[in-house]
């Protein structure tokens, strides 16, 4: 499916962004705030970027079947059971690109690379509504949809009828969300997401955090399968395979394998960007909220990581777990984070 607008956001839609800007519920992304006269108008920085063409990629594909052994606990976003849809999708930007220039166009393709608001030109192009979930959504699609755009030297369509919004009074995704991210105007609140601090986070997870994330280790689905718009949400590109690996990785990868072994299994997928200390720090966390001492030998094993994160993570872990003995060791941490956790969390002992 396929949208098209013209490449300056309306003023709303700037007051909007930059208002949210203000509130710093952008969290830590710091790329959110950079390049801001491009992100509101493109053709400010590509002086030849008249219009953007929007693609909507549906990604409403089945669970694939859970692989046997392993320690396979925790729930990872629906988008990450496939192939970085990056590196899946590039390629059909670059055909397109080519393709203008062979008509004496100049375009430029991005997937979710770029300074831009790809669901705002999507909304603007009348391809969906912006639901209160904060992401794009169709009747027949949901919500499941990977955006990519085009920038052309095309003139900007005439004015597109937008789609109606079709949210009503719903307010499922709202009091759905496990931590209150969402503040029910469409509006979301990096700070308080699960899918920030799970994926794109760096440092320790605050421990006001660790239970509202509960059993996810990578991402949060929850304001997309609660939709029920999403209900009956089916299709998707026959480009997007789902990989059992994926979907239900093995937590001990994220202990035992090496950094670079770990860049090697998961090379191609979107678990690069976490990273094997993060995809651990998150393990630790899921671990703790699971409460079941039978994974404890896995938490130690995070408390002599390589990793100073993964190891002042595994401390709070521990303490959840009510294994303050294998707190003590990290009392004498080379790295002062992680003895300050460990001291922090002894102290009443
Ligand atoms: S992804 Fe999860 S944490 Fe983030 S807004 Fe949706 S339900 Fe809330
Ligand atoms: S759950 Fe309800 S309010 Fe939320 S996006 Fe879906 S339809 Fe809209």
């Amino acid at each position: 499916m396929t949208a098209w607008a013209g490449v300056e956001l309306p003023h709303d839609t700037q007051a909007r962004y930059q208002a949210w800007l203000a509130g710093g519920r952008q969290a830590e992304m710091a790329y959110l705030s950079q390049n801001l006269s491009t992100r509101l108008n493109p053709s400010s920085r590509l002086s030849w970027a008249r219009s953007v063409l929007v693609l909507a990629v549906p990604h409403a594909y089945p669970p694939p079947q859970r692989p046997p052994g392993g320690i396979r606990l925790g729930r990872v976003a629906r988008y990450a059971w496939v192939r970085d849809y990056h590196l899946l999708l590039q390629p059909y930007l670059q055909d397109l690109e080519r393709l203008a220039q062979s008509l004496g166009l100049r375009a430029k393709g991005y997937v979710d690379t770029g300074p831009l608001s790809e669901r705002s030109y999507a909304a603007l192009g009348g391809l969906g509504w912006i639901g209160r979930n904060a992401m794009l959504m169709r009747m027949g699609e949901g919500t499941y949809l990977t955006l990519a755009v085009l920038l052309t030297s095309l003139p900007a369509p005439v004015e597109q009828a937008l789609y109606p919004n079709r949210c009503g009074t719903c307010r499922r995704c709202v009091a759905g969300c496990p931590t209150g991210a969402l503040l029910g105007d469409g509006t979301l609140d990096s700070r308080r997401c699960i899918s920030y601090w799970t994926i794109e986070h760096r440092g320790l997870i605050p421990p006001s955090m660790w239970e509202g994330i509960g059993d996810w280790l990578f991402g949060c689905d929850i304001c997309q399968e609660v939709c029920p718009w999403n209900r009956k949400a089916r299709a998707f590109w026959q480009g997007f395979v789902p990989e059992p690996e994926l979907a239900y990785p093995n937590l001990e990868d994220f202990f035992y394998l090496s950094s670079k072994a770990f860049e090697r299994k998961y090379a191609g997928t979107v678990f690069l960007r976490p990273g094997r200390t993060r995809m651990a720090r998150n393990a630790l966390v899921v671990l703790a909220n699971l409460g079941n001492p039978d994974y404890l030998p896995l938490v130690c094993q995070g408390a002599r990581d390589v990793n100073p994160l993964v190891r002042a993570t595994a401390a709070e872990a521990l303490a959840r777990l009510g294994d303050l003995d294998s707190v003590i060791p990290l009392l004498q941490d080379p790295e002062p984070s992680v003895a300050g956790v460990a001291r922090a969390l002894l102290g009443g002992h």
